[in-house]
């Protein structure tokens, strides 16, 4: 890793001091802490120093620099990354896109957004509204994470299973290479079949290849209203039960979200929140679907949900009234995250399973933590229509934090020997980053991984793009 020597840390201030504004770059400790890390708690940030270009002109310049004087480069945007992919350890030159946060006005014919990196999901969000349109991308961190990040990451979240990752929704691309040569791909084209596709060879490759400055975003008519509803389920097998029902159904699904009693438990201590049900059950199930209109569909619907309450093991049925009843479901779920980081120390895993294991996986997911971890605290949740479970191990209270962390990577290995026998992956939606680099090869073949290293050599010969992240050369 070509971490800066005390010469080369010196000769970047000095130019960086001479070549840009006097509020271009900060070595106040309050914002080296701050944009060293993401949310990802466990490595402590150690930045050289943080810059904050303002246009893809000085991210170049700045990348020039950093090439010539062999300095080691972390892209940061909203640093909401739970893989330590945005963490900043080693005395790097933290580039923020935060100042790059520029929206073009959205072109309602052809239905894209130009947007720079740094813009934050929620504003994107607003911006397209007043259009009628929606960009697709939505979860829980929507109010802190940002454009560039979402696409270097390919982030996932809860539509999903309607819209697909965020790779669905990028068109183009302006990306500036670690030799500060700056890249147009596709621009707001839809179809363009002249070779390589270079753009998605940066959509999810954190950071490690080139640096995102601007995209075009594809966007998509508003979703008409939707119902909202919750599910107490008996068992993972009964999950799986309402998944297929909805499967059956005609209804266009934007959401099927599960969690369990130990989440909900955390979630209503945390946000002071009420289960709409008088009694307890191992599994919740949120639906999110299409509202299916009045006459046949009002009909459909409802014989739908009357069949659906005869399963076996679907306990009880909530469906919210109102939009303000909705949302509180919704904050059930989506509070889940937020709740087991203020209520204990989570330690956090998301993976992903293709529909037809995850019966299989469950089964054998279940019974190990029964035999090996009886007593440990397992909260299990996550966007289970994508086949995308979180699985979160709690750490006992009687256990340091040292010893935490040494259990969970023998709990990670036997976690991924399983999630690689039922042909699933070891991240689903959070990326590789830090934290599961030494677990790649239990999702990416040595062919693959070899491949990995000749892109980022050709790309980026230097290694000074977030180094050490998914895989070391
Ligand atoms: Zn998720």
């Amino acid at each position: 890793m070509p971490n800066p020597t005390p010469v080369s840390a010196a000769a970047l201030l000095s130019r960086l001091k001479a070549e840009f504004g006097p509020d271009f770059f900060s070595q106040e400790t309050s914002e080296l802490l701050e944009y060293g890390k993401d949310w990802t708690k466990e490595i402590p940030p150690n930045p050289l120093v943080i810059t904050f270009p303002r246009t893809t002109g000085e991210v170049s310049q700045l990348l020039q620099i950093c090439s010539e004087l062999k300095c080691a480069v972390v892209p940061s945007g909203g640093r909401t990354g739970l893989a330590g992919g945005a963490v900043a350890a080693h005395q790097e030159v933290v580039l923020s896109l935060e100042r790059m946060n520029h929206l073009s006005a959205v072109d309602p014919l052809s239905r894209t957004l130009r947007a720079q990196a740094g813009a934050v999901t929620e504003a994107v969000h607003l911006h397209c509204q007043a259009q009628g349109l929606i960009w697709p991308v939505d979860f829980a961190s929507k109010g802190s994470s940002t454009i560039g990040g979402n696409i270097a990451t390919n982030a996932g979240g809860v539509n999903v299973i309607r819209y697909g990752l965020t790779r669905h929704w990028v068109l183009g691309l302006q990306v500036v290479l670690a030799s500060g040569k700056i890249l147009e791909l596709n621009g707001a084209l839809e179809k363009n079949n002249t070779g390589i596709d270079l753009r998605q060879l940066f959509i999810g490759s954190e950071g490690i290849l080139g640096v995102i400055t601007e995209a075009t975003l594809k966007l998509a008519p508003v979703s008409r209203p939707s119902e909202v509803f919750l599910f107490a389920a008996e068992s993972l097998e009964s999950v799986l039960q309402v998944f297929e029902h909805c499967r059956r159904s005609h209804f266009t699904l934007n959401a099927f979200e599960f969690f369990t009693q130990r989440c909900l438990e955390r979630v209503k201590k945390n946000l002071n929140l009420r289960s709409p049900f008088t009694e307890e059950s191992n599994f919740y199930v949120l639906i999110d679907l299409e509202k299916p209109g009045d006459g046949a569909g009002a009909t459909e619907l409802e014989a739908w949900l009357e069949a659906l309450l005869g399963l076996s093991g679907v306990k009880d049925g909530t469906m919210a009234q109102n939009s303000h009843e909705a949302r509180n479901l919704w904050m059930l779920r989506e509070g889940i995250s937020e709740s087991l980081s203020s209520t204990g120390t989570p330690h956090k895993n998301d993976v992903s399973l293709p529909i037809s294991q995850l019966s299989g996986f469950c089964f054998e997911l279940e019974a190990f933590f029964q035999a090996q971890y009886p007593d440990w605290e397992i909260c299990l949740f996550g966007h289970i229509g994508d086949g995308n479970l979180h699985i979160n191990v709690m750490k006992p209270e009687t256990l340091s934090r040292e010893d935490f962390k040494v259990r969970t990577a023998l709990v990670d290995r036997d976690l991924f020997t399983l999630v690689r026998k039922h042909q699933g992956s070891i991240s689903a939606e959070h990326g590789i980053g830090l934290l599961k680099k030494n677990f790649l090869s239990f999702s990416r073949s040595p062919l693959e991984i070899e491949l990995f290293r000749s892109l980022k050599k050709a790309l980026d010969p230097g290694n000074i793009l977030n180094p050490g992240k998914i895989f070391d050369l």
